[in-house]
């Protein structure tokens, strides 16, 4: 349990598997998110005909409603939800730390009022595996100290050693849960260090000695600091990660960002993206994004993407679900959002292909050249 395989490699860019209690993983993988243990318009039976497999829940927003003594009462987060396969749960710590004024960090952790009810209480990294086993995900991520944006030196400095710090005390707690049910979990460590090379270095040899790891995460990108940085950083990374481990890249989700990602070592990623785009009218498409609002479907009888196989694109027009965004139909968000986590979960497919076949470099040079030069015109 909980073993990758990687089946094959071509440059940086993997292709494997991983084997979680609810079922196995291919990866390259995008996991759509379900903040509130709904990824938003979309049923699980929406979410598996998109090829789903694993599905990313937030701690913090389940803690504070329905509350985890609840999901575990309605028979864990599986069931609650009504996804058999696997999922993971993050540990709250990016929702804490965005709730600005409203959260004060110490050494112990994150006293924050909640944004339900105004109540005040305390996320430590103790409480966040504690929830997190409650909830009962095949993943749980280690309490992580989040720091806004591009951050300086120090201030990521401080952040990153405070996050190993949490990191033995999250350790810890879980291995005095898990020593019951040691097939039930694992708790994945998260990289920190923001845009700064020598730091993320120095995080990953804290969390290497930290402990053995069935998964490493990087967090902290994809918070404002410009495109090529970030892909230096992963750059600067990939060389000394563990190679037997999947790599999870947090929060990076847009197509072009994604695909960059994959071809720098890394091997799951999940991203609101897909479907807060969707609600918004946007869909991605190899050609870059489509506007469906946009005054020039109108009257257009084509697919929203001809090479999808979503049955938002085999059923509907682009006339016809332009007309759903201008009459504020709820339908419109739920295809929307269906086709664009169907477009990253094929393209995660399409990746993992082009890696299988040894063809990955010129696939991934091919495919950002055409999305992105659409995407600026
Ligand atoms: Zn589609």
């Amino acid at each position: 349990m909980f073993e990758f395989e990687v089946e094959a490699s071509d440059g940086a860019a993997r292709a494997g598997t991983w084997h979680l209690p609810h079922g196995d993983v291919r990866t390259p993988c995008f996991m759509p998110i379900g903040t509130q243990g709904t990824v938003r318009t979309l049923s699980p039976r929406d979410l598996e005909a998109c090829g789903a497999t694993m599905v990313l829940a937030n701690t913090y927003h389940l803690h504070v409603r329905p509350g985890e003594d609840v999901v575990a009462k309605l028979g864990g987060l599986h069931r609650f939800m009504g996804w058999p396969k696997p999922l993971l749960t993050d540990s709250g710590g990016f929702q804490v730390f965005s709730l600005e004024g409203r959260r004060r960090v110490s050494e112990d952790g994150v006293e924050f009022q909640s944004h339900v009810d105004g109540a005040r209480r305390q996320l430590t990294p103790e409480r966040a595996v504690e929830i997190q086993w409650a909830l009962g995900a095949d993943v749980a991520m280690a309490f992580d100290h989040v720091i806004p944006g591009p951050s300086g030196h120090e201030a990521a400095q401080d952040a990153a050693g405070r996050t190993l710090r949490w990191l033995v005390r999250c350790r810890d707690r879980f291995a005095a849960l898990a020593r019951e049910a040691p097939e039930r979990q694992t708790l994945v460590p998260i990289v920190q260090g923001g845009t700064f090379d020598d730091l993320r270095r120095e995080s990953l040899r804290g969390v290497l000695d930290a402990g053995e790891w069935r998964a490493l995460a990087v967090g902290g990108l994809s918070v404002g600091e410009s495109k090529p940085r970030m892909d230096e950083v992963l750059a600067g990374l990939e060389p000394v990660l563990p190679p037997r481990v999947p790599r999870y890249l947090m929060g990076v989700g847009f197509p072009g960002d994604f695909v960059a990602a994959l071809a720098r070592g890394m091997d799951l990623a999940d991203c609101v993206a897909p479907t807060r785009m969707g609600r918004n009218g946007a869909a991605f498409t190899d050609d870059g994004q489509v506007n469906i609002r946009n005054a020039r479907h109108r009257e257009d009888d084509a697919p929203l993407d001809a090479t999808c196989d979503c049955e938002t694109c085999t059923t509907f027009s682009r006339g016809y679900l332009r007309h759903l965004f201008a009459a504020e139909e709820l339908l419109g968000l739920r295809l929307l959002s269906l086709h664009n986590v169907r477009y990253l979960i094929r393209l995660a497919a399409r990746a993992r292909d082009a890696i299988l076949a040894g063809t990955f470099a010129g696939w991934s040079r091919a495919w950002l050249a055409r999305y992105g030069s659409r995407e600026q015109a």
